[in-house]
């Protein structure tokens, strides 16, 4: 999995971290991506309550 690396305001629920971040073009991107092995769990947000949101609900290999 890609891992971007400029990540701000960094929040981590269990395996999942919650990252604020820009993309090259001014646009602010929030990305939840779990850390778990063997998990490929990642997505971007369109905002922070919605990535915070899926992060909380996200279930490891259900
Ligand atoms: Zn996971």
């Amino acid at each position: 999995m890609a891992r971007p690396n400029r990540f701000t305001n960094v929040l981590r629920v269990g395996p999942v971290q919650v990252g604020t971040h820009h993309d090259g073009r001014g646009r602010t991107k929030h990305t939840a991506a779990c850390t778990a092995p063997g998990c490929n769990f990642s997505a971007d947000y369109l905002d922070r309550s919605a990535a915070e949101l899926a992060a909380r609900t996200h279930r490891c290999n259900p």
